[in-house]
């Protein structure tokens, strides 16, 4: 979400004349976005934007933006002096004015004081000014959360759920798709929420396949109102958004990737209830297994958080059990830091740091050799990949993602373009990423 929000504010300012540049030494303004989710996010920000503010030329503007931003409010500019501004999470529509006002020697300005609820962001501009348009771009669908998990400082740094309307989401996806766009990636903290609150499906349009739901609605609307669109991704998912209408959207909307991100946090459910998910274990892996039903072909991602105040090592079993049994693609292992102000942050962070980190590496380890053995299975199997360009790693192969949202790499032909969908027979496969060649 933030890579969004720093495109559509580096959109606006591009389509206000201002030019990008990669140097942040020949900037005469640099913004720098800001994460909150854990300790160490906030403490890089604080770091290079400290950095920034005692180096830069005289007349530049170092500004700070985001989560960091809309926690810290005033305060940050006592922790970083030479700051010019801070703006919020839902403020970024005030960043032009603030710009306006730093040129008439204003500073210090702060902007985070409330959210924007009727223009939540900065809304889409058509880029300007870059090289290479991308192929595949975020789409923000729902700000804010209303889950309030007890680790989880999101809900207090942007805001109450607030899910934007159709038309809005629509014109911007038809607008991504002019510039080349094929593949958007719907987002929102709890994405199976759209349209929950604050907002009711315009009544005059209608479903043929028959969903009552917003979400599965919304995706029907995009294949019907911007064929170009070939992938349709959103993320993050919880589980008690695995409706039978989100499972048959999946099952039967052909642009609709075979891939949930689908954050699980624990396998225990003593821990799950502290965390206040919503969910236990049992009801967590029969989400997947009703979407697996469905989708056989689906690759399911997750979250998991170790560390987590009280959390023994049986605790900690139940979680390696548990994702085992739920078998997943690819798993993102946090040590778990305690955030200002959550109700986490009242219980005693009582596992120690070396055991955080082992408890990491031994989940890092059970999914390198389970994400190897799910990527085994693609060997012999020809893919569909969106052509990205050349691979960071060695220029001379290929990358794209397939549908599972799996990386393949492969060897080009010259006559090869980005944004080609091209069919590779898979020939090797790693924890990580899929090798192979043209079919
Ligand atoms: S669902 Fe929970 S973890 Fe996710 S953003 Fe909302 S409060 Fe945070």
């Amino acid at each position: 979400m933030n890579v969004r929000d720093s495109e559509l504010v580096s959109n606006r300012l591009m389509s206000l004349g201002y030019s990008p540049t990669e140097n942040e030494e020949e900037a005469d303004i640099i913004i720098v976005n800001s994460c909150s989710v854990r300790g160490k996010a906030e403490d890089k920000a604080l770091g290079k934007v400290g950095l920034l503010c005692s180096k830069v030329r005289p007349g530049v503007h170092v500004g700070l933006m985001g989560c960091m931003a809309q926690r810290l409010g005033e305060s940050i500019f006592g922790k970083v002096p030479g700051l010019a501004f801070s703006v919020g999470t839902r403020a970024e529509s005030r960043i032009p004015a603030i710009l306006k006002r730093l040129e008439t020697g204003e500073s210090n300005i702060c902007e985070t004081g409330v959210f924007d609820e009727d223009s939540p962001n900065l809304g889409y501009v058509a880029p300007s000014g870059k090289a290479v348009q991308p192929i595949s771009s975020f789409v923000t669908i729902l700000f804010g959360c209303n889950r309030r998990c007890a680790y989880c400082i999101v809900p207090d740094v942007r805001g109450n759920e607030h899910s934007r309307v159709p038309s809005e989401i629509i014109s911007e996806i038809r607008a991504l798709a002019g510039t080349g766009v094929q593949e958007v990636t719907l987002l929102g903290q709890s994405v199976m929420n759209y349209g929950k609150r604050g907002f009711t499906w315009p009544s005059d349009i209608p479903s043929p396949m028959g969903f009552t739901e917003p979400l599965p609605r919304l995706f029907e609307l995009i294949t019907r109102d911007v064929p170009q669109i070939s992938r349709i991704r959103f993320t993050s998912g919880h589980p008690s958004g695995v409706t039978n209408e989100l499972v048959r959207a999946m099952r039967d909307i052909p642009q609709i990737c075979k891939h949930l991100h689908l954050p699980m946090q624990s396998g225990s459910d003593r821990i799950l209830k502290e965390m206040r998910r919503g969910y236990d274990a049992a009801t967590y892996v029969e989400a997947v297994a009703h979407l697996r039903t469905a989708v056989p072909d689906i690759a399911v991602t997750t979250d998991i958080i170790v560390g987590f105040p009280g959390e023994t090592d049986a605790d900690f079993e139940d979680t390696r059990r548990v994702m085992e049994a739920a078998q997943f693609d690819n798993s993102f292992i946090f040590k778990y830091s305690p955030r200002p102000g959550t109700p986490a942050a009242q219980m005693p962070d009582d596992v120690s740091e070396e055991e955080k980190m082992r408890r990491n590496q031994v989940l890092l380890e059970d999914q390198d050799k389970r994400g190897l053995a799910m990527n085994q299975k693609f060997i012999g199997q020809v893919t569909e990949v969106l052509a990205e360009g050349p691979s960071l790693r060695n220029s001379t192969r290929w990358s794209g993602r397939n549908s599972q949202n799996k990386i393949v790499v492969f060897e080009p032909t010259s006559s090869i373009s980005v944004g080609d969908t091209v069919k590779v027979k898979i020939t090797d496969a790693h924890p990580q990423t899929l090798f192979g060649e043209l079919a």
